[in-house]
């Protein structure tokens, strides 16, 4: 699992939800915005890049 997504009901300024990177299992405090023109988000602690379909993807399923 690399990526969760966190939907708020209770935070009106963020109705839509966060997304938090999971790196080395372990949760990033810092939520990540959704890659805009097909620039992945690169960690640079882990290595991995997440792209804007994993983003959909856990908005989906609530984790990738
Ligand atoms: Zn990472």
């Amino acid at each position: 699992m690399v990526l969760i997504y966190e939907s708020d009901p209770l935070d009106d300024e963020n109705a839509r939800g966060k997304f938090y990177h999971v790196c080395r299992g372990r949760i990033e405090p810092a939520p990540l915005a959704v890659p805009q023109d097909d620039r992945p988000y690169e960690c640079g602690q882990c290595g991995i890049d997440l792209e804007t379909e994993d983003f959909l993807m856990a908005l989906q399923k609530g984790s990738v």
